[in-house]
């Protein structure tokens, strides 16, 4: 019996919980300041702009931008083997918050710096759903 190895399982915090909530149902939540209606980072604790600690979750397009890609060839995660391609990808309602996805399929290869692509989650691995872009035909 071989044992496969796992990719690192995220622990939700209160700043986290409603973006691995979003993910288990392929959606992407962020959560938008009550103060000032900025968009807070998944490990944002309070509003980077006015320091408020009401933010409400919200379910955003999944729509975001190219904004930087890396090729890893070397055993980029624990059970997989490269090569296997990272992506850069700024949300499209706020592109200040930048996300990192796998792009799994090659949606990436030849597109240009902002780009607009689609962000959605892989089937669960483990007990979370990670982030992912989509080719065109898997856009919601
Ligand atoms: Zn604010």
């Amino acid at each position: 019996m071989t044992h496969k190895p796992q990719r690192p399982q995220p622990v939700p915090t209160a700043e986290t919980r409603p973006f691995w909530e979003g993910a288990a149902e392929g959606a992407l939540v962020l959560r938008r300041c009550q103060g000032c209606g900025r968009l807070a980072p998944p490990l944002a604790p309070r509003c980077p702009d006015c320091l408020c600690d009401t933010l409400l979750a919200e379910r955003l397009s999944g729509r975001v931008m190219l904004k930087g890609r890396t090729r890893l060839h070397l055993q980029p995660l624990p059970g997989r083997t490269g090569p296997l391609t990272l992506v850069e990808c700024a949300v499209f309602e706020d592109p200040r918050i930048v996300l990192i996805a796998l792009d799994e399929q090659g949606v990436t290869d030849g597109a240009l710096p902002d780009a607009i692509l689609h962000l959605g989650f892989s089937p669960a691995e483990g007990d979370a759903h990670f982030a992912v872009v989509l080719p065109p035909e898997d856009r919601a």
